[in-house]
């Protein structure tokens, strides 16, 4: 099959190898318009830097296309006219809000700062906006303190939508909430990305969560991305042994279930300061060979319907 990109992100980041510490170095990840993709790794491997460099929110070299143009070379006022089509969503959704400011101010805010809605139109835009994202319309005067963290969330959510973004990233979204309330807000995301066609990167350290939501899943360990492909393929038939844990770990029962921890392989991930020679994962791979503790592994190769970089898989086309 072949996709035509009409609007892709590629994100080649890299550093210098020994000046300055990067949390990803070398990951390359596509978006297609439209997709939901899951980013799945432990805590610390890199998910959170990637996603907050494709919104130059933290200093990145290498390259972010999106439509064509480096986001990573824009000018300021080009920039601001993508944040607009580009949006995020937190995982502290009561962090991310203005305590001041009442629910519907925030959001006339957004919508007054981007001139996106005439005066006497913003507090039906408001309560729209509270209704797509399950809001009734008196939460327009509630503060964000007298919220619980799923209707903080919410607002979060609606704040991201308030811009009509195309492309939505959400980063560990449900991980500060209660249990009972992540499958709601997951359900939430399923629906809007589906109604609306948002193209969206779902960042996640739980597999199932994102095989549930998205149709791509690209798995990262130590600031790389280690294999990637369709939802079901990664859920199903792993090939990374990275990832083969991760699956192996989950519990039978699928979504929605609520939060688990990611397995507990072998050990803790290194720092990426002090990334283990050959392959990064080596130390706690089941299936470690001697030319993984000195050669990396080959670039990420199509292998079946994913890609994945392992030297399990040295004769696979080039992905
Ligand atoms: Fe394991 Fe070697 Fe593959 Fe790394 S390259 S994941 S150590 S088999
Ligand atoms: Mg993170």
């Amino acid at each position: 099959v072949r996709y035509t990109l009409s609007r892709s992100f590629a994100d080649l980041l890299r550093r210098k190898p020994g000046r300055e510490l990067a949390a990803v170095d070398g990951a390359h990840l596509a978006i297609r318009k439209g997709e939901a993709v899951g980013l799945v790794g432990e805590s610390g491997s890199g998910k959170s830097s990637l996603g907050r460099a494709l919104l130059r929110l933290t200093p990145a070299t290498g390259e972010v296309r999106f439509d064509g143009t480096d986001v990573l070379r824009q000018d300021r006022r080009s920039l601001l006219a993508y944040r607009k089509r580009a949006q995020m969503v937190f995982q502290d959704p009561l962090a991310s809000l203005n305590p001041r400011f009442k629910v519907g101010e925030a959001l006339a805010e957004v919508l007054r700062v981007h001139r996106l809605t005439r005066r006497e139109e913003i507090p039906g835009r408001v309560a729209a906006l509270l209704d797509t994202v399950g809001l009734d319309t008196e939460f327009a005067d509630r503060r964000p303190r007298g919220l619980s963290g799923g209707q903080c969330q919410r607002v979060g959510i609606a704040r991201a939508l308030a811009v009509e973004p195309e492309f939505i990233i959400a980063d560990e979204p449900v991980s500060a909430l209660d249990l009972s309330i992540q499958a709601q807000i997951l359900n939430l995301f399923l629906r809007l990305q589906r109604e609306m066609q948002l193209t969206m990167l779902f960042i996640s350290h739980d597999l199932g969560v994102v095989h549930h939501l998205c149709q791509r899943v690209a798995v990262m360990y130590l600031g790389r991305i280690v294999e990637e492909g369709p939802a079901d393929e990664i859920f199903y038939h792993p090939k990374h042994p990275y990832t083969q844990s991760l699956v192996e770990a989950m519990p039978r029962v699928e979504f929605p279930k609520g939060r688990r921890e990611l397995p507990r392989l072998e050990g803790e991930p290194p720092s990426p300061a002090d990334k283990p020679p050959g392959c990064a994962f080596h130390p706690r791979c089941p299936h470690v060979m001697d030319a993984c503790r000195q050669d990396p592994p080959p670039s990420i190769r199509r292998v079946g319907a994913a890609a994945t970089a392992c030297h399990l898989y040295p004769e696979t086309e080039k992905a």
